[in-house]
């Protein structure tokens, strides 16, 4: 009689798929629950403690773990020693390995979860048997998703090999991302040491970066609530590729900011921000910073969304809506539109220190992975350089400019005033090319006079400062530190403006 093997923690489909089995003349050997349930349904089953002789130990660590079952597995069916050797120990050959594994990941999500708790969810014997199985899928089908069970059944009917060897690939899929998950949770990240970049698949997306490319979602095992693969949706579309970048971007910048505010992102470089003292307030300053760029923008709130501000959202094309909650009217109304992806997103906590997050870039060959630019600058960090020091006025604005210039694409320049972007340049092969894009912008706003200027990196000459001060800016933020600084100061002298270094590069390639 064949012989297959049956230790499930999804029980789903178990019954039917077992009585296929005994249609198909296997004697059916299975763990200790899986046992229960089958006899439940009135299916004849061998327990495993009958087969090994051993009960099953150490409250389930060991179950299936004896040479009985693995050498039953293992043994090459077309090698005679291997045969004999099973003949002279009298095991008999299992054929159908179907186990799936205990629900590490989940559990482990659960609120309250403590170490051990989490440990003992890490299946021992349940890879093991189904990576003999799969090793030997020349003869051995190996088993793991029951959503295979029927097409299994009907493989074993025409003894399809190549079936056996796409279900042995997804055998060694499953596992190894098993264990990334327990060795993600394990890692006490001491990057760069001992950090692996660990990712399991999400969803296959429709296409990338464009309609040609394939394309799918690989997230951490266990992302940071605060980054967006942790994001909620609503409603509306799918995320696309070009989306979830764009939308993270938008992310990590309304990250930064504590009281009332707005981003607009596109093409993952910001096109407006706005801050006010309510949220509608600083939709509006946001929309007011550039009402072009904003259409089909991804838009992101740190405050409660209300209808208010809804409705003004609504009277535009978005491409995505998210914030950390919404009034239901608000919703509602926003939902109007079919496709627009609405998300709720967990802010981050600025009373605690930021959570070091990672970044990785792909390389052709390889990803690059560092620390997410977590450094923030405060009035403490500048030092006035020029003769003429900024107003507190002036202080806050460049603090305002240079959280957002550190979200824009290098080289970057913005300009800024009282919570508003008034004009970004952004990622400009010169940094004068980006400051006559932000500039050209800014003083199309009524606004303008009186503006200040921020630059993610310093300048190389005096030439941007320069142009700056005859564009009316009043006071620039940079992190100095070029040889020709001195050069960028005497200009900012002689135009009788004031400039603070900061001493922190925040280039974003
Ligand atoms: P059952 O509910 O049948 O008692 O247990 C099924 C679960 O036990 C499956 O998830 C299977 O992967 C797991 N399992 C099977 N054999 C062993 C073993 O020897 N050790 C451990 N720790 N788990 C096992």
């Amino acid at each position: 009689m064949k012989r297959a093997l049956l230790s499930v923690s999804n029980k789903q489909g178990l019954e039917t798929f077992a009585q296929g089995l005994v249609d198909r003349g296997f004697e059916i050997v299975a763990t200790g629950g899986t046992e229960q349930q089958l006899v439940a349904a009135g299916i004849a089953v061998t327990s495993v403690a009958t087969v090994t002789g051993f009960p099953e130990m150490l409250g389930g660590r060991v179950k299936t773990l004896h040479p009985r079952i693995h050498a039953g597995i293992l043994a090459r069916r077309d090698q005679l020693d291997d045969m004999a050797a099973l003949a002279n120990a009298e095991i008999t050959p299992i054929d159908v390995v179907c186990v799936n594994l205990y629900p590490f990941a989940a559990t482990i999500q659960r609120a309250g979860i403590t170490r051990t708790e989490a440990i003992e969810q890490i299946d021992i014997g349940g890879p093991s048997a189904l990576r003999a199985a799969a090793k030997n899928a020349d003869s051995v089908w190996a088993v793991v998703d029951p959503a295979d069970y029927p097409k299994v059944l009907a493989g074993l009917d025409q003894d399809d090999q190549a079936m056996r060897r796409e279900l042995a690939a997804k055998v060694f899929r499953t596992t190894a991302a098993y264990d990334a998950q327990i060795a993600a949770y394990l890692t006490t990240a001491e990057f760069p040491d001992t950090y692996t970049p660990t990712y399991v698949k999400r969803q296959t997306m429709r296409y990338g970066e464009n309609s040609h490319q394939a394309a799918a979602f690989y997230a951490e095992p266990y992302p940071d609530p605060h980054s967006i693969a942790a994001a909620h949706q609503l409603h509306g579309k799918e995320l696309s590729f070009n989306n979830l970048k764009d939308a993270d971007a938008a992310l990590q910048t309304i990250n930064e900011f504590s009281q009332p505010t707005v981003v607009a992102m596109k093409h993952m470089n910001p096109c407006g921000i706005g801050q006010g003292a309510t949220i509608e307030a600083a939709w509006d300053k946001a929309f007011a910073a550039d009402s072009t760029s904003i259409f089909g923008g991804i838009i992101a709130l740190n405050r409660n969304v209300d209808l208010a501000t809804a409705t003004k959202m609504h009277a535009l094309f978005l491409e995505i809506v998210m914030a950390p909650s919404y009034d239901d009217d608000a919703l509602a109304i926003l939902a109007q539109k079919k496709n627009l992806r609405i998300l709720t997103i967990q802010l981050a906590d600025h009373a605690q220190p930021a959570p070091r997050m990672m970044e990785t870039v792909s390389v052709s060959g390889g990803v690059l992975v560092q620390e997410a630019d977590h450094r923030v600058e405060t009035a403490a960090d500048l030092t006035v350089v020029t003769d003429l020091a900024p107003t507190p006025a002036q202080v806050q604005a460049l603090l305002f400019a240079q959280i957002v210039v550190k979200h824009v694409k290098s080289n970057a320049i913005v300009v800024a005033k009282d919570g508003q972007t008034l004009g970004i340049g952004a990622g400009q092969m010169n940094r004068i090319g980006s400051a006559e894009i932000a500039l050209t912008a800014a003083q199309t706003h009524s606004n303008f006079a009186g503006a200040v200027l921020a630059s993610d990196a310093f300048f190389p000459m005096g030439d941007t400062v320069e142009y700056a001060a005859q564009h009316g800016i009043r006071a620039i933020i940079q992190p100095g530190g070029s040889i020709r600084d001195q050069e960028s100061i005497d200009k900012a002298n002689e135009y009788g403006i004031a400039m603070v270094t900061t001493g922190v590069r925040h280039f974003r390639h």
